[in-house]
């Protein structure tokens, strides 16, 4: 059983043929509603890939937090939310070129209220769970003490370092230091400070900052892990991407479920790496995230 601690938020996303500059309107297509977040995508993520799969996030009392607590639902997670009475859901701005270039404005909203006390819930499942997978759409204080009951009940800890908070602190530092499995991607990696030639060498400078396991993630190219004897390259696998949003998700997802499962790392970077790649090969984050069979397949054809 897998259990995520994370964001739930509603995307808007906006078709346009160019990108409007500071001070510029430009007219797009109809808005597309998605259920979003971190937190929500790797949760169903790891479900898809067959794992029981927990999620415990925040929302508000408004119309998108009914959508998202349908959505959620829907997907057959188990889900615990706590529901805000001042704050908005929050959002994520998206809007996109003809050639795949985005930007996006997340409003954290309610997920900003996720506090320790809302985590009751998990406190009491902890004993049934496997895997604990974090990432960094929630207050940090909320992920560290989310991690700190893990490591207390030994339950292997995976954070995913994203979004990174301009200013890298101690307590993130802290977060680090208590997770088995971390992972990044190539960005991300450099902010914080992994070193050296190449990418293993870099995946495996993270290991000073106290995790069992560190990965990259480089897109197309695939994924590289560290971990103190062993460094596991997995190359890409070559699909035709119409969309690479939700690509992270789906590995973090699919990692925490397959890692928890035996700790085989080579194993769970392989299957990670081709639902990523599946993923990019539908349009949203959650449309193309495979199931177990689905990456299968992939993997032996
Ligand atoms: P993020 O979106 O968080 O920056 P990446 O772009 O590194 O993450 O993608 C995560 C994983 O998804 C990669 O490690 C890879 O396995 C897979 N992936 C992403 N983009 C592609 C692509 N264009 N082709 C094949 N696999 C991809």
């Amino acid at each position: 059983r897998i259990a995520v601690v994370g964001s739930a938020n509603i995307d808007l996303v906006v078709a346009v043929d160019r990108l409007p500059e500071a001070g510029e309107t430009v007219l797009g297509a109809d808005v597309v509603y998605r259920s979003g977040g971190k937190g929500a995508n790797q949760a169903v993520a790891a479900l898809r890939y067959g794992a029981e799969t927990s999620l415990y996030a925040a929302i508000g009392r408004d119309t998108f937090g009914t959508q998202l607590a349908n959505a959620l639902a829907d997907e057959g997670l188990d889900v615990y939310l706590r529901r805000d009475d001042d704050r908005p859901s929050g959002v994520a701005l998206v809007v996109v070129d003809g050639a795949g270039a985005n930007t996006i404005t997340v409003s954290a909203g309610a997920n900003d209220t996720l506090s320790s006390d809302g985590l009751a819930d998990l406190g009491a499942a902890l004993p049934e769970t496997d895997a604990l997978l974090l990432q960094l759409e929630i207050p940090l204080e909320t992920a560290l003490d989310a991690a700190r009951r893990a490591v207390a009940h030994g339950v292997t800890v995976t954070l995913n370092a994203s979004p990174l908070p301009s200013e890298i602190t101690e307590a993130l530092w802290e977060l680090v230091a208590l997770t088995d499995v971390l992972i990044v991607n190539e960005t991300e990696a450099r902010t914080l400070r992994a070193g050296g030639w190449d990418w293993a060498q870099r995946a495996r400078s993270l290991l000073d900052r106290g995790p069992d396991v560190a990965v990259i993630t480089l897109g197309a190219e695939g994924a590289v892990a560290a971990k103190r004897d062993q460094v596991v390259t997995q190359r890409g696998i070559p699909v035709d991407a119409v969309d690479t949003t939700g690509a992270g998700d789906t590995f973090c997802g699919v990692f925490a479920a397959e890692f928890s499962r035996g700790g085989d790392l080579r194993r769970a970077m392989a299957h990670a790496c081709a639902a990523g790649a599946i993923a990019t090969t539908r349009v949203g984050a959650r449309e193309g995230m495979p199931s177990r069979t689905a990456v299968a397949a992939v993997l032996t054809s």
